[in-house]
C-alpha cells in the first residue's frame, strides 16, 4: 500500500481528531486555505467529496491574469489586486507560471475599436504598477497579418499585445495541497461532508468515506465552507451563487499555429486562443447554468459556437468537430448580485465574498484561481477571531509553493508518460482512480488524441502500485471510459 492510502486509512480509522480547522472542498480556494493554515501551525484537516481539483478547479481556462476585460466594467480594484497575485504566484510557483504573451486584433466596426484596446492596456499596466511587466504595444494590421498567420485581413484595425501567464490549473491545487501536507494538513479525498451541529464550542462534522461508505465524526473549532459551486447546498451556509458555464475545447496546434494566445471579441464576450505546447485551447463559453454542477458537461452547441468564432477569425482553417483532440466544461461559482439583477453572465463580478455565516463557520466563495493565495490568507485571518490563540501572520506570500524536484514533471504542460510519474502521483499525491491521474495530475487525457491506449498503458502501471486484481483493474478503465464518454460533447 502507498504511503498516501496508508496514511489516508490511518487517518479514517482515528476518532480521537481533533482540529483547529475542517475545511470543505479541496478546489484551489480549499486547498490555499489549508496550506495559509498549516503554515501558521493551525490543526487542519480537509475532505473533499471526488477527488482533489475535479470540480472547477481542474477545468479553467488556466490563465493567472489580472483580467483586461473587467476594466471594461469599471472593476480597477479587482484587476489590481488578481495582477498582484498573479506577480506573487511567478515567484512562488515558477513552475506553474509561464509568461504568455496576448494579442488582441480590433476588427473595425467589431465594437472594441482600436483606441479603446490601446487605453485599456495602458490602464491595465498603468494600476497594476510595478507588478504587470511593461510590454503593452500597439500593432499595426501589417504587423498582426505577419506575426498571426491565418488572421481575417478584411477591416483588420490592428491591435494590441500585453502579456499575462498560462498556469496548470489542476497542479496548482496537487502543489499547493503538497505544501498543506508538508506543514501538517490531513487531505483526504473522495471524503464528502454530509452535516455539522455546534456544541460545546465545537463543531462535530460528519463525514462520509465515499469509498468504504462508512460515516465518521471529525470535530473542529471551525469550518471552512470553500465548496464552490456547490457552496450554497451546505447546511449554515448563507452563500448565494449564480452559477455560469464555461467550455473549452483542444486542437491541434498545427492547424491553428499561434504563436501567441490571441484575444477574440464576440459581442460582451471575448474567446481566447491559448497555445499550449503543441496544442492550442479555444475558449470559453459564458452562459447561464442551473443544473447540478456535477453534470456540467460540454454540449455540442458549445463547440458549435467555439468554432464559429475561431473559424470567423481565421477563415482559412476550416476547423471542424474533427479536429477535436478533447474538450472540458466547468460551472463559475460567482456571487450572485444583491438584487434579481439579469446581468448577461459575462457581465456579473469576479469577486469573492468570505461571510461569517455562524460562530466559527466561515463561507467562501466568488473570485479566481488567480487570487485564491489572497481569499486563503484573508479566511484563515478571520478564523483567528474564533481560535483561544493569537495567530501568527499569514507567510503565503513569502512561502514557496513545492515544485517536483523532476523538473519534467511540473509545469504547465503534461510530463512524458512514464511508469514513474504514475507512481509518484499515487505514492505522494494521493491517485485513487485511474481518472485521477488522466484528467487532473497529468492532464494527458486532455493533450493527446490517443486517450484509450494511454488509459490501457497507465492501468496496469496503477495496479502494481495499488496492488489491483484483474477485476479492479478493468473497473477502472471502464469507470475512466465512462468519465471520458460523458464529458466528449
Ligand atoms: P472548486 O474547484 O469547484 O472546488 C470546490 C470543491 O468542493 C469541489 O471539488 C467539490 O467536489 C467540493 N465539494 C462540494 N461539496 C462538498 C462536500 N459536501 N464535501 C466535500 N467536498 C465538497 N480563474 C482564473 O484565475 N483564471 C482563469 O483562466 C479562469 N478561467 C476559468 C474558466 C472557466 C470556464 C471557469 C468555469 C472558471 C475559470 N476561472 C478562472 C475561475 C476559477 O477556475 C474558479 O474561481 C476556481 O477554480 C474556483 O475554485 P473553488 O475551490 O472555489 O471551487
Amino acid at each position: 500500500m502507498t504511503d498516501s492510502a496508508t496514511s489516508r486509512q490511518q487517518a479514517l480509522q482515528r476518532r480521537d481528531s481533533e482540529f483547529d480547522v475542517l475545511v470543505i472542498g479541496g478546489g484551489i480556494v480549499g486547498a490555499g486555505v489549508a496550506r495559509d493554515a498549516a503554515l501558521r501551525g493551525l490543526r487542519i484537516a480537509l475532505v473533499e467529496q471526488a477527488d482533489f481539483a475535479s470540480g472547477t478547479s481542474s477545468r479553467s481556462s488556466r490563465l493567472l491574469h489580472g483580467g483586461l476585460r473587467y476594466l471594461e466594467q469599471g472593476e480597477i480594484a479587482l484587476v489590481r489586486e488578481a495582477s498582484k497575485e498573479k506577480m506573487l504566484l511567478s515567484r512562488l510557483a515558477p513552475h506553474l507560471s509561464q509568461p504568455l504573451p496576448f494579442v488582441f486584433p480590433s476588427w473595425n466596426g467589431s465594437g472594441r475599436p482600436l483606441w479603446k484596446l490601446a487605453v485599456g492596456t495602458q490602464l491595465y499596466e498603468l494600476i497594476c504598477g510595478g507588478w504587470n511587466p511593461r510590454l503593452a504595444s500597439i500593432w499595426s494590421a501589417k504587423r498582426l497579418l505577419a506575426e498571426i498567420p491565418g488572421l481575417r485581413r478584411e477591416d483588420l484595425g490592428g491591435g494590441v499585445r500585453y502579456l499575462d501567464a498560462l498556469t496548470n490549473d489542476a497542479r496548482l491545487v496537487i502543489d499547493t495541497l503538497r505544501s498543506a501536507h508538508q506543514g501538517g494538513a490531513l487531505l483526504l479525498n473522495y471524503v464528502r461532508f454530509e452535516s455539522s451541529d455546534r456544541s460545546g464550542g465545537k463543531w462535530h462534522c460528519s463525514v462520509r468515506d465515499v469509498l468504504s461508505e462508512k460515516t465518521l465524526e471529525l470535530r473542529a473549532k471551525t469550518v471552512v465552507n470553500a465548496a464552490g459551486a456547490w457552496a450554497s447546498g451546505l447546511p449554515h451556509s448563507r452563500v448565494r451563487l449564480r452559477l455560469t458555464k464555461g467550455a473549452h475545447i483542444v486542437a491541434d496546434r498545427s492547424r491553428l499555429p499561434v504563436p501567441a494566445a490571441v484575444v477574440l471579441s464576440q459581442g460582451d464576450r471575448i474567446l481566447f486562443v491559448i497555445p499550449w505546447g503543441e496544442r492550442v485551447i479555444l475558449g470559453t463559453t459564458d452562459t447561464e447554468y442551473t443544473g447540478d454542477p456535477s453534470d456540467v458537461r460540454t454540449e455540442a452547441s458549445d463547440v458549435e459556437y467555439i468554432l464559429e468564432v475561431v473559424n470567423s477569425a481565421f477563415p482559412r482553417i476550416g476547423l471542424t468537430r474533427a479536429d477535436l483532440i478533447s474538450s472540458w466544461a466547468g460551472v463559475r461559482p460567482l456571487i450572485a448580485p444583491e438584487t434579481n439583477s439579469t446581468e448577461a453572465p459575462s457581465d456579473i463580478s469576479r469577486k469573492h465574498e468570505i461571510r461569517v455565516a455562524e460562530p466559527g463557520w466561515i463561507d467562501v466563495a466568488g473570485g479566481k484561481l488567480t487570487t485564491y493565495r489572497l481569499m486563503a490568507e484573508q479566511v484563515v485571518d478571520q478564523l483567528g477571531n474564533f481560535l483561544d490563540a493569537k495567530l501568527p501572520r499569514s507567510r503565503t506570500a513569502t512561502t514557496p509553493i513545492l515544485a517536483l524536484a523532476d523538473r519534467s514533471f511540473s509545469g504547465v504542460l503534461p510530463p512524458p508518460l512514464a511508469a514513474d510519474v504514475v507512481r509518484r502521483c499515487c505514492r505522494d499525491e494521493w491517485a485513487i482512480h485511474l481518472d485521477d491521474i488522466l484528467l487532473r495530475r497529468t492532464s494527458w487525457h486532455f493533450y493527446h488524441s490517443n486517450q484509450s491506449e494511454i488509459a490501457r498503458t497507465v492501468a496496469p502501471w496503477m495496479a502494481d502500485e495499488l496492488g489491483w486484481d484483474a477485476a479492479q483493474t478493468q473497473g477502472e478503465l471502464e469507470r475512466y471510459f465512462r468519465t471520458a464518454e460523458f464529458i466528449a460533447p
